[in-house]
């Protein structure tokens, strides 16, 4: 069966975490690439887990090394997807994910023009705040950059192959799984 190779977006607080939790289990086997990054670490995170925390030194040293299949600084912060974990999986034959920011979907793109690319696109702008307020989990200063660079990222979707719009979690869940399912059960 032919694997996939997903990249999955859309801004800070969007709910991207929260309809991924809700869809990796239902899809069965697909392996969820997890990115480095220098950002500390939130009191929900796991190490190796969520993310892999490092240093920027650290980060660098990797970028330099071409480790990394793409990464982009998102928010004041370096992010990444490690090559070697994509290939050999996909080697496996098994389905990628990447929940991964615009810029590097788009180098993902360049790089892999079979990559199926999926934006989560909040309701509106005032709920996108409200959500991300919501969450709790950035400081003011950090929330004020999310929120500004929400609206950049947004000019960005209709770059990708798929968009679905996050009201309804439930709903925005069975888009996503739909998209998946369509790609695997392509000839
Ligand atoms: P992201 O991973 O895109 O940064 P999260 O999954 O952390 O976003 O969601 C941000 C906040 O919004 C969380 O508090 C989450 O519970 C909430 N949330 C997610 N989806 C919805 C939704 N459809 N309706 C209302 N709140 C939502
Ligand atoms: P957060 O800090 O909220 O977990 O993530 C912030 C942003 O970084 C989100 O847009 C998320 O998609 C993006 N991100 C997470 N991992 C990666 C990665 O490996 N590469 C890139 N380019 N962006 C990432």
């Amino acid at each position: 069966m032919k694997r996939h190779l997903f990249v999955f977006s859309g801004p800070s607080g969007v709910g991207k975490g929260t309809v991924l939790n809700k869809a990796l289990p239902l899809l069965g086997d697909i392996t969820y690439s997890v990115s480095c990054t220098t950002r500390d670490p939130r009191p929900e995170d796991i190490e190796g887990k969520t993310y892999h925390f490092m240093t920027k030194g650290d980060f660098k040293r990797m970028a330099d090394e071409g480790k990394f299949l793409e990464w982009a600084e998102v928010h004041g912060h370096y992010y990444g997807t490690r090559k070697d974990i994509v290939q050999a999986a996909l080697e496996e034959g098994k389905d990628v994910l990447l929940e991964i920011d615009v810029q590097g979907a788009l180098q993902v793109k360049k790089k892999m023009p079979e990559a199926v690319t999926i934006f989560l696109q909040p309701p509106s702008a005032d709920e996108l705040a409200k959500r991300l307020r919501g969450r709790g989990t950035e400081s003011e200063e950090e929330l004020a950059t999310r929120i500004k660079n929400s609206v950049t990222e947004l000019d960005f979707a209709e770059q990708y192959d798929h968009f679905v719009i996050n009201d309804i979690v439930d709903n925005a869940v069975c888009e996503f799984i739909k998209i998946v399912k369509g790609y695997r059960e392509e000839l």
